[in-house]
């Protein structure tokens, strides 16, 4: 069974069962902790925005009319500051001027603010050396957004930015969306726990840890299951507890090795694979499905869904074929094998499993863009399938560079401790000069 797609396709195949995918459920959370969630709700304006013309400079207050003869002078008949009461204004007459703070409400009769830079005061005269138009250094009521109207929308990352509209509407508490539970199971006959002391031929099990970081960073529940040896039994039993969670996981076994069984067993679920590998390095085997809702346990040896294990056939156009089982959102549990490679791991998980966790999590489904920075020092490939190598972006302000870390190959995870991100590299590349624009993707 395989069914390998190139990047661009797998990817708009995981992007489509995404779009599919619902969160758990809804929970009410104070505004200080809503960081990093997705938002559940519509927050809208509960008043003008500004609710009062509001100066966004230092300076006077004038009739803009008045200034068409320079220098002019003008009667201060006082001083606004920001958070005067609305009674505490006045209303201008030609000829006069009013000390204004930022912030401040523009009186009655005022039309532009002057920033006092260009003003010079005399007891309570002011001449002015610049003209100014109507409108100059205040924002009218409600310029910004009017009551009622929506400010952020459901399925929005509660970033700074985020909590602070929330904050200007006076919402301390927010519906956001419960974070989706990912079950991780790493799977290795030679892996053992890092508080275990490995023999020379043993690997401490660091993807568990990895994926674990990367399934909070992008807003969900990690759960981390023990270590699955290479052994059909035990690892059934753990993929069954796995099914338990929103979205499984799984790390190694998934390469062509005689002990490679996270297939077969996760077929023996009635598992539907929509893709067994994608042309990429590293992460080539990486594989993506789904499993019928309710088919916790393994079904027996004769109901093992043998179309499935031929995967499914994939159209061009990247869409799932017509003839997948009209299953709903909630009848299915999705799954990524991903190989074991530590950075295989982590970035068939950013590239694949994210986008799902993403749509898991309600946050609404964004493109996968890659930054470009120029090319430090030239590399020489092989053509054939699309890179994603570790590299490091350095430099500063709009001068920064990028170049390939050395490294071993997939398993080299002491070459990902100077990386800070990969660089892309097309398939049909085998050399990129130093000083070409190349894609990045930030870790
Ligand atoms: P596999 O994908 O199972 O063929 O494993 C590929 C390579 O990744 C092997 O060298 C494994 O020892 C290593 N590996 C697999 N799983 C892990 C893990 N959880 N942590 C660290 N290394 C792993
Ligand atoms: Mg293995």
């Amino acid at each position: 069974m395989s069914s390998v797609l190139s990047f661009e396709d797998a990817r708009h195949l995981v992007e489509q069962h995404a779009a599919s995918a619902r969160p758990r459920g809804k929970e009410l959370v104070a505004l200080l902790d809503s960081q990093g969630l997705i938002l559940a709700e519509p927050v809208l304006a509960d008043r003008n925005f500004p609710p009062f013309p509001r100066a966004t400079r230092d300076g006077y207050a004038v009739h803009a009319a008045d200034l068409e003869m320079l220098p002019a002078t003008l009667q201060v008949i006082g001083e606004i500051r920001a958070g005067a009461a609305a009674d505490a204004t006045f209303k201008l007459q030609p000829g006069q001027a009013a000390s204004i703070m930022t912030g401040a409400p523009a009186p009655a009769g005022s039309d532009a603010v002057v920033m006092v830079e260009y003003t010079s005061r005399q007891d309570n005269q002011v001449t002015i050396t610049k003209t100014i138009a109507v409108g100059d250094n205040i924002v009218p009521i409600a310029a910004e957004a009017q009551r009622g109207d929506r400010l952020l929308s459901p399925g929005v990352r509660l970033d700074h930015a985020a909590i602070a509209l929330a904050a200007s509407v006076g919402r301390s508490r927010l519906l956001a969306y419960s974070k989706p539970r990912v079950a991780v199971l790493a799977t290795g006959d030679e892996l053992v726990d890092i508080d275990v002391p490995p023999t020379t031929t043993q690997i401490r099990n660091s993807n568990t840890y990895s994926l674990a970081a990367q399934i909070q960073a992008a807003g969900g529940e990690p759960l981390l299951l023990p270590i699955a040896p290479d052994e059909p039994e035990r690892l059934r039993e753990l993929i069954a507890e796995g099914l338990e969670a929103d979205l499984l996981l799984l790390s190694g076994g998934v390469s062509m090795g005689k002990y490679d069984l996270v297939e077969p067993a996760l077929a023996e679920f009635k598992a539907e694979f929509f893709f067994t590998g994608v042309q990429i390095q590293p992460g080539r085997p990486a594989v993506f499905g789904r499993i019928p809702y309710g088919a916790g346990a393994p079904a027996r040896e004769s109901e093992v869904n043998q179309e499935a294990l031929k995967v499914r056939s994939f159209s061009p156009a990247g869409k799932p074929q017509k003839d997948s089982p009209a299953l709903s959102p909630e009848s299915h549990k999705y799954f990524f094998g991903l190989p074991g490679n530590p950075v295989s791991t982590m970035v068939t998980f950013e590239l694949f499993a994210k986008p799902m966790l993403q749509a898991l999590t309600g946050m609404t489904p964004k493109k996968l863009i890659f930054l470009h920075a120029r090319l430090k020092s030239e590399i020489k490939t092989k053509p054939g399938l699309k890179r994603f190598l570790p590299a490091t972006l350095s430099g500063e302000f709009e001068q920064t560079e990028v170049e390939l870390v050395r490294w071993q190959g997939s398993g080299d995870i002491a070459a990902t401790g100077t990386a800070n991100c990969y660089i892309v590299i097309p398939p049909d590349r085998d050399r990129i000069a130093p000083g070409e624009w190349v894609p990045i993707l930030m870790r």
